[in-house]
C-alpha cells in the first residue's frame, strides 16, 4: 500500500460531487468489506470465482436453478444462514456517506441512483433510498413461477414457504449463475448511467459485464467516471479518476 490518493485528486471529485445534477454510483462486494460481510459474492453474481467450495462443491454447482430444484432445503439454508448473519452486521462510512450523498443532492433538487451489486441491504439500512439491487437482496424472498414476492426480516425461516398465490416454491430473490439480472432494474441503472454528470464506482472492479456496461455509458454520454476501489483494477486507466483505498475510508473524505 502506498499512502492513499492525492489530496487535490480527493478535492477534485468532491467538488465534482458539490456541483454535480445527477451522480450514479455502482458498488461492490469491496464496500461492505469493512462491515465483515463474507465474501460470499460468488453464490450470486453469475461469475466465476475461483476456489470458492461449500461442503465440497463449487457455487456454480448449486447457486442455480437446478441447485435449488435439486436439494431446495440445502440450498435454502444457506441463504437463510446469511440473512440470519447480516442482521449482526452495521452499515460503515461508505454505506453513510453515499446515503449522505443522496440527502444533499435530493435536498437542493438533484438525483442520486445507487446501483449495488451487493445482496447484503446494507445500503438500505444505512439510508440509502433510490438503491437498484442489480443482483436481487437477501432480505426478499420470490416465487420460482409467478411474479410474487416479499421482504423478509433476519429471523431464520427453516421451512420453504409455498406461494400464497400459485403453491410453488418460494426461492432467495438473488440472480443465481446462468440467470439474467432483472430486467426492470438494469434499464433503471442503465439510464442512470446515461443520465448522470458524474459516475462513481466503488469496491467494484467493474470490468464484469453488464455491470462494466454501466461505466461505459456515462463515459460515452460525457459524465465524469472517478473509481474508488482498494486495488487499481482494469477499468483505472479508463476512468477519470482512480482512487485507492479503503471505501470505508475514502468515501467519506469525498462527501466530507
Ligand atoms: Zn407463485
Amino acid at each position: 500500500m502506498t499512502d492513499g490518493p492525492d489530496q487535490a485528486e480527493i478535492a477534485r471529485v468532491r467538488d465534482l460531487l458539490g456541483a454535480a445534477r445527477h451522480v450514479a454510483c455502482l458498488t461492490g462486494a469491496g464496500i461492505s468489506a469493512a462491515s465483515g460481510v463474507p465474501t460470499y459474492r460468488g453464490a450470486h453474481t453469475g461469475r466465476t470465482v475461483g476456489g470458492a467450495l461449500w461442503d465440497g462443491l463449487r457455487v456454480e454447482d448449486w447457486a442455480t436453478p437446478a441447485g435449488y430444484a435439486r436439494d431446495p432445503q440445502r440450498v435454502w439454508k444457506w441463504y437463510s444462514d446469511r440473512r440470519v448473519q447480516l442482521g449482526e452486521l452495521a452499515p460503515n462510512a461508505g454505506h453513510v456517506a453515499l446515503a449522505e450523498l443522496e440527502k444533499r443532492l435530493t435536498a437542493r433538487g438533484g438525483a442520486f441512483t445507487l446501483a449495488t451489486q451487493n445482496i447484503d441491504a446494507l445500503h438500505q439500512r444505512a439510508g440509502s433510498v433510490n438503491v437498484l439491487a442489480l443482483h436481487g437482496s437477501l432480505l426478499r424472498i420470490r416465487c420460482s413461477v409467478c411474479p410474487y414476492r416479499r421482504e423478509v426480516g433476519h429471523e431464520p425461516i427453516a421451512a420453504i414457504p409455498a406461494c400464497p398465490d400459485c403453491g410453488a416454491r418460494l426461492r432467495p430473490d438473488v440472480v443465481w449463475f446462468g440467470e439474467m439480472l432483472p430486467q426492470d432494474v438494469w434499464t433503471a441503472a442503465a439510464d442512470a448511467a446515461g443520465d448522470c454528470d458524474v459516475f462513481l464506482t466503488a469496491g467494484t472492479s467493474a470490468v464484469v459485464y453488464p455491470a462494466a456496461g454501466l461505466v461505459e455509458i456515462a463515459a460515452a454520454t460525457g459524465a465524469t467516471t472517478v473509481e474508488v476501489n482498494l486495488e487499481p483494477t482494469p477499468a483505472s486507466s479508463l476512468v477519470d479518476v482512480a482512487l485507492q483505498g479503503p471505501a470505508d475510508e475514502l468515501l467519506p473524505q469525498l462527501v466530507a
